[in-house]
This record gives C-alpha cells, sequence and structure tokens, in this order.
C-alpha cells in the first residue's frame, strides 16, 4: 500500500529544507504545495507575527468518507541548530545528515509519515473518518506554536503527536510538566585592584546560589537543571551580574511547584547571605499530563501497533511535546514513535523500516477509526 520510494523521498527533501525554529517559511511553503497536489484544504495561522517567526501553523482538514470519530495528527515542523544546510543521505538501511547537522527526523519522520498515509488514502480510496492534520512552528523553543492554535476551530476528539523517539509502536501516554526559571544575581562592581571592598561579587554570589542545590534527577518522575550562566567583564572587575537560566520537570504538578519553590527559596537565601541580591523569575512552560491505559486513542495506538506487527508498548516520557498542549485544550492525545535516534544531535539518524512502520501505524489507527471500534 505504502509508495517506500515516494515516502523516502518526501522525507529528504523536507529534511534539506531549512526551518530551524521561527524560519520555516520553507517547509510551510513546501507543504502548501503537497496539500494543494493532494486537495486539501488547509489554512496558515498567525502564530508566526505572535512568536517573531517567518510562518504560523498549518491545520489542513480531510473530509471524512466514512463516519467516526475525527482525529488529529500532529508534527511540527522546526528544527534544533545546527540544522541549516542538512544534507541526508541514504546510508545502507539508515537515513543520515553529512554529520556537520542534525538530520531533523525530528520531527519531520513524523511529517513524511501523515503525508505519505494521506496520500495512500486519496490514491486507494480507501474509507476514513474527518481527518485534522495539524504542522506546528517552534515547537523546540517551548511548545511556542501549539500555543497558538485556534482550538475553537479544531473538532477532533483525540489526537495522536508523533514527536517520540524509538521504534515504532512505542505510545507514550505520560508526560511532564516544566518550569522554566530565569535568574540574574545583582552584586557591586568595583575595581578588583583598587578598591575591592566597594564590591560584591555577583559570580561568588551565584556560585553559592548554586552550588548546592538538588540537581540532576530527582526521583523517578522528577528533574531539574540549571543550564545557563553568563556573567562577568573583566578580571580586574567585581562582576555586577550574572544570568543565570533552569528548569524543574514531574510528571507530578505538586512535586514540579515545590521543588521550583525550594529552589527559587535556596538560591535567595543563599545570594542574600552573600550580601548581594537576586531577581527570580518562573514561567510554567507546559502542564502534565497523564491518559489511563483505558483512553480511546491509547487503546487505539496500542491495537493499531499490534495489529501491523509493532510491539506495542505503553511508555512515558521525561520531555514535552505538542501532546501536552492538546492534552490541555481537552484532546486526549498520545505522543507514538517514529524511529527517529540519537536526536538533537549531529550523529541523528532514521531506519526506513521505521519510517515505513510509522506510515503504517498511522493508516492502521485510521483504518480502525472508520470501522468505529478500537
Ligand atoms: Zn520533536
Amino acid at each position: 500500500m505504502i509508495n517506500r520510494r515516494r515516502l523516502v523521498d518526501t522525507f529528504m527533501t523536507l529534511a534539506g529544507i531549512d526551518s530551524v525554529s521561527r524560519r520555516e517559511r520553507g517547509v510551510v511553503d513546501h507543504l502548501a504545495v503537497r496539500l494543494g497536489d493532494l486537495g486539501l484544504e488547509y489554512t496558515e495561522d498567525g502564530a508566526g507575527n505572535v512568536i517573531n517567526g517567518t510562518a504560523g501553523n498549518i491545520v489542513a482538514r480531510l473530509p471524512g468518507t466514512v463516519p467516526g470519530p475525527t482525529l488529529l495528527f500532529c508534527t511540527h515542523m522546526d528544527t534544533v541548530e545546527p540544522g541549516n544546510g542538512v544534507k541526508p543521505r541514504v546510508e545502507g538501511h539508515a537515513i543520515r545528515s553529512g554529520g556537520d547537522t542534525i538530520l531533523g527526523a525530528d520531527d519531520k519522520a513524523g511529517m513524511a509519515a501523515v503525508l505519505e498515509a494521506v496520500t495512500v488514502l486519496k490514491e486507494q480510496g480507501l474509507p476514513h473518518p474527518k481527518l485534522e492534520l495539524v504542522f506546528t512552528v517552534s515547537e523546540e523553543i517551548g511548545l511556542l506554536g501549539i500555543k497558538e492554535i485556534d482550538f475553537g476551530r479544531l473538532e477532533s476528539v483525540m489526537g495522536f503527536v508523533l514527536d517520540s523517539d524509538g521504534t515504532p509502536g512505542k505510545v507514550i501516554t505520560r508526560a511532564p510538566s516544566q518550569d522554566r526559571i530565569v535568574a540574574t544575581v545583582v552584586g557591586r562592581a568595583a575595581h578588583a585592584g583598587i578598591n575591592p571592598e566597594d564590591g560584591v561579587n555577583a559570580i561568588q554570589a551565584a556560585a553559592r546560589a548554586i552550588a548546592d542545590l538538588p540537581l540532576g534527577r530527582i526521583d523517578e518522575e522528577t528533574t531539574a537543571n540549571i543550564g545557563v550562566i553568563r556573567g562577568g567583564q573583566a578580571t580586574n572587575i567585581i562582576p555586577e551580574r550574572v544570568h543565570l537560566e533552569g528548569e524543574t520537570r514531574s510528571l507530578d504538578n505538586n512535586k514540579r511547584r515545590s521543588l521550583t519553590e525550594h529552589i527559587c527559596r535556596m538560591m535567595t537565601e543563599r545570594v542574600e547571605a552573600a550580601g548581594a541580591q537576586i531577581k527570580i523569575e518562573v514561567e510554567q512552560i507546559y502542564s502534565s499530563f497523564a491518559l489511563e491505559p483505558d483512553t480511546r486513542p491509547v487503546r487505539m495506538a496500542l491495537k493499531a501497533a499490534a495489529n501491523v506487527g509493532l510491539v506495542a508498548a505503553i511508555e512515558q516520557t521525561g520531555g514535552g511535546s505538542d501532546a501536552n498542549v492538546l492534552n490541555e485544550h481537552g484532546i486526549p492525545t498520545v505522543n507514538i514513535s517514529t524511529g527517529m535516534r540519537k536526536v538533537h544531535s549531529t550523529e541523528e539518524y532514521l531506519l526506513i523500516e521505521d519510517l515505513v512502520n510509522t506510515t503504517r501505524h498511522v493508516l492502521e489507527i485510521i483504518r480502525l477509526a472508520g470501522l468505529n471500534k478500537e
């Protein structure tokens, strides 16, 4: 049913188009042509203007040929860096980048699978319920695109995000919430050799602030990190400012909240004890979700995986995705594997077999929904 060569070509074409976050215009323009060729109605929203990017989210609609629940398939169009000038190449059974960039299978493998599935539906006149295809921008920098989607216009009763690594058949049903913590430690500048007694060293205060924080894995569902530290100008100046950025995550919203509070309190105490001041801003980037195994999208994704011979497995993740926001807006959504591996690195690769299996998985989910049983 699936045209393997066309599927690989679609992926290679998408991978070759630059689309780092906020710069997705090239992929949107290509997608517009593909959706047009398929005769699909689609809209581009105004997310690009809101988030200062070159393109908005695309929502395409495929009217159903049979009754059944409206299904949403969501993938993201942006990539992390280094993501410009990707030269995808087939090497044996795998597709890799030239080695100096990521491949961008995250998430173009998902995009290619969805496009091939819809092409197969059209080409072969297969029965299917109504489908909504959502292609988002700026997922990688805090799920910015999906947050701008006009949810009032979506009809789907369940969703499938194709944005998880590993072997197809894996179904993510739980994902954490995340807080972003941005802090500025403010001391007092002075000449380091002439009047150091007038200074308060912000670097030393910041060091004290983070030295004893609970970081890394806190428990099986909770993590914390300080990922950015910037400050100081010269060895002869007592540094006045240090910028810190960190995050907390947990599958349990209460744990995340109290961990964030604990970290903020500790940093404040330590910094003030060092005679400096601290300004801290906390922003919740997204909410957690947890779907029970008997929820419709979970059952359908597992059943479909098993039907096409994949190892169906429920898993949880430590990462956020568009699924977090879809669930938050009342569309129960799982995140399924696309086969992408070693994502966010120049060693990222994708097995062609996995790309084919992801497409088969999608087609089977659609077929099951058309039978209206799962
Ligand atoms: Zn992704």
